[in-house]
């Protein structure tokens, strides 16, 4: 079987990590992204460099319409999607829950969880066995980001229900599923929240003390959706640090 990996939003951060890291495994990748053309082409640059397979698609994964297209653009492209990242997240600024907007709350959960449900469903539509599925969860499932974001750490929850349901409806026919659950890496992502030293910052605070890279996550993802985790399914890798 021909391996073919879709990593979402993976113009930057882990998402960019995981996808060169696939590409060196000798996956054929889709480097998908929503608005940072330049970035997601620096990735397929940076891939096809190596001797890799890649192409960057344009899609916001949290629309229906894009994920079908997306799908289909793939499949002509590349082949059916053998392997699946859900690796889109987004925050926005550090605040407490009572300040939150109802506006705010709901784009939080459909940028971060319907994106998930509809890339797992389109996949699931032309996977068979032995094809898998991570999803990036975050350690704020487990901790609920007090003070900072409680939408981002509820949806991450939803991941984490997703992905345990999901791989109990799929397991009979070969497919896995598992996530894992990132602590504090060094990303732009905290710079959305505000504070773009957030990683450094509270990194210094954990048992290993220090944050993670992109490139540590990345490693428990392509481990995760390889035959040598085949007998790995509904489960959480932790990577944060001891924390
Ligand atoms: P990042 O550096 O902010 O990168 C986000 C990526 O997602 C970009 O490639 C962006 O594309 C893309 N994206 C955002 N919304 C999208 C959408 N609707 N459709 C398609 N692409 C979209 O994020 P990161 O830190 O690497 O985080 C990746 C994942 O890890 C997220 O799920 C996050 O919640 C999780 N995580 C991160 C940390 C951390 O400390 N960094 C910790 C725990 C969990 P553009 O470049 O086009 O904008």
């Amino acid at each position: 079987m021909e391996k073919v990996a879709l990593v979402t939003g993976s113009s930057r951060g882990i998402g960019a990590a995981t996808a060169k890291l696939l590409a060196r495994q000798g996956y054929a990748v889709c480097v998908n992204y929503r608005s940072q053309k330049n970035a997601a082409d620096d990735v397929v640059a940076a891939i096809k460099a190596e001797g890799g397979k890649a192409i960057a698609i344009q899609a916001d994964v949290s629309v229906e319409t894009e994920v079908i297209q997306l799908f289909l653009s793939i499949e002509q492209a590349l082949g059916q999607v053998t392997h699946l990242v859900n690796n889109v997240g987004i925050l926005y600024q550090q605040s407490n829950l009572v300040d939150m907007s109802l506006e705010r709350f709901n784009s939080v959960l459909i940028a971060n969880v319907s994106s998930c449900f509809l890339c797992c469903r389109e996949a699931l539509k032309v996977m068979q066995q032995g094809c898998a599925i991570v999803n990036v969860s975050s350690a704020a499932s487990r901790l609920g980001a007090p003070f900072e974001y409680i939408d981002y750490a509820a949806s991450k929850g939803a991941i984490d229900s997703l992905t345990k349901g999901l791989s109990l409806e799929v397991a009979g026919k070969g497919i896995r599923v598992n996530a894992v659950r990132p602590g504090l890496i060094d990303t732009s992502i905290h710079a959305d929240g505000g504070e773009p030293e957030r990683a450094q910052r509270l990194g210094a605070t954990t048992p290993l003390q220090r944050c993670g890279t992109a490139e540590e996550v990345a490693n428990a993802i392509s481990w995760l959706l390889s035959d040598e985790a085949s007998y790995v399914t509904g489960s959480f890798v932790d990577i944060a640090g001891g924390k």
